[in-house]
């Protein structure tokens, strides 16, 4: 039995005092929830003061990026063990909007992954195809691809502290969501994917979790596919209301 995993990804959103409000009102209404995991990706500025707000409540902190190294002249990265002194327990890694907006391609990612788990942050690796290689029939490739390059170097006992996320990019911000027995479909390829380079009881034990215009009113649908395990979220977690609601998903 996989741990669900609910993530919200802030992105460039809230300034400190909205994170630390949105912090503070989560720790409140997931109070009762024992039963899954949640984590919550403010931007950089604000990491600090969410994790000190979320402190003792059971809640994840998570950056949204992060570079390979350990320190140096690289202005405007931050590398694991920065994050790792302001509280991050996670840190997402090749999302979507760092692979197409600023290029990040397989091999860096790749040594993001490994670094991540070299200082003990847990990497949530983002996945997912474009529209047109979707329309092109290309979408296993595509995954296969960044899932093999992505967990390239990493060891089988490594694998418990990733998870990875299955996001379509043409399924993020747009209100688009993959049905859940299309995403299903291709959380159970890169199971098999997983399986292939750790043996079925490594793939077995990994969560997959689908991001994607995940809402309220979409998250329970998702939720009861066989191998989703939980959610990455943006705009929906923007909002404590929408958030609670996914973190509660009945199925
Ligand atoms: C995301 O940022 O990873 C995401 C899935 O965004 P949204 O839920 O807004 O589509």
């Amino acid at each position: 039995m996989r741990r669900p995993f609910i993530g919200g990804n802030w992105k460039m959103f809230l300034d400190a005092a909205e994170g630390k409000r949105l912090a503070e009102e989560l720790v409140d209404v997931t109070k009762d929830v024992k039963d899954r995991d949640i984590m919550i990706c403010p931007a950089f500025p604000l990491l600090q003061v969410v994790s000190r707000t979320v402190k003792g409540s059971g809640l994840f902190v998570g950056s949204q990026n992060m570079y390979y190294e350990n320190e140096g002249a690289f202005t405007g990265e931050v590398s694991a063990r920065m994050l790792q002194s302001v509280g991050c327990s996670h840190v997402i890694i090749g999302h979507s909007e760092r692979r197409h907006i600023f290029h990040e391609k397989n091999d860096l990612i790749q040594k993001k992954v490994a670094a991540a788990l070299q200082a003990g942050l847990k990497p949530v690796l983002c996945v997912g195809e474009l529209l047109d290689e979707r329309e092109a029939g290309k979408t296993e490739t595509v995954v296969r691809e960044q899932v093999d390059e992505g967990l390239k170097g990493v060891a089988a006992k490594e694998l418990e502290n990733i998870v990875i996320a299955y996001e379509p990019v043409w399924a993020i911000g747009t209100g688009k969501t993959a049905t859940p027995e299309d995403a299903d479909g291709v959380h159970s390829f890169i199971r098999t994917l997983v399986a292939d380079l750790y043996g079925a009881h490594v793939s077995e034990a990994l969560r997959i979790i689908y991001g994607g215009s995940v809402k309220p009113d979409n998250v329970d649908g998702l939720m009861t596919m066989e191998n989703i395990d939980g959610a990455l979220v943006g705009g929906a977690s923007l909002n404590s209301e929408s958030f609670t609601r996914i973190i509660k998903y009945q199925t």
